[in-house]
């Protein structure tokens, strides 16, 4: 998931187009975000399309560590998900051997 700069960005959270950032929690929000969070509408925001030069460059980075986020994430799931079908195997021997 490259991020080009004419691909719109999608937030995460609710697969939807990003359309401002809030520059009070350093974050890219879809309209979705806006109206899950009361707070927002305090803070200062600038729309994706009118966004400075600085934030265009950023960007790209701070999706990296979204996504770096999301894999470190996967990652556990799928430690947790091994350990869970390894857990269940050793309970079916046990089973198996009781029978
Ligand atoms: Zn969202
Ligand atoms: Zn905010």
């Amino acid at each position: 998931m490259l991020i080009r700069s004419n691909n719109p960005i999608r937030c995460l959270e609710h697969n939807c187009v990003v359309s401002v950032y809030c520059e009070n929690d350093n974050k890219l929000l879809c309209s979705n975000c806006m109206l899950g969070k009361v707070e927002h509408k305090f803070h200062k925001m600038t729309p994706i399309d009118k966004c400075e030069p600085f934030l265009r460059e950023r960007l790209p980075k701070m999706c990296q560590s979204v996504e770096k986020e999301a894999k470190a994430i996967s990652d556990t799931s799928a430690l947790i998900l091994k350990n869970l079908i390894q857990e269940e195997t050793e309970a079916h021997k046990i089973l198996n051997s009781l029978t």
